[in-house]
């Protein structure tokens, strides 16, 4: 999970761009730390970046298939 020193820095939303799910190799548009579903491992993406492809990041195979979500983005 991601941490933070200061909540008051950060804001909870309900933005639609948390709710969408990323296939390996996906290039997204919103700069930000992603979560893999599957596992709960964390990488840092910068804008127009492409995610891992499917053999950069691999888990165990009872996590399921590899699938992003954004978790934390800057405020453009
Ligand atoms: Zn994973």
């Amino acid at each position: 999970m991601a941490h933070y020193q200061n909540a008051s820095l950060l804001v909870q939303s309900q933005h639609i761009k948390f709710d969408k799910k990323y296939p390996p190799g996906a290039t997204v548009v919103h700069a930000g730390i992603y979560r893999c579903t599957g596992c709960g491992h964390e990488i840092v993406i910068t804008n127009e970046r492409m995610l891992p492809m499917q053999n950069q990041h691999r888990h165990a195979f009872e996590f399921g298939p590899v699938s992003w979500e954004l978790i934390v983005c800057p405020v453009d």
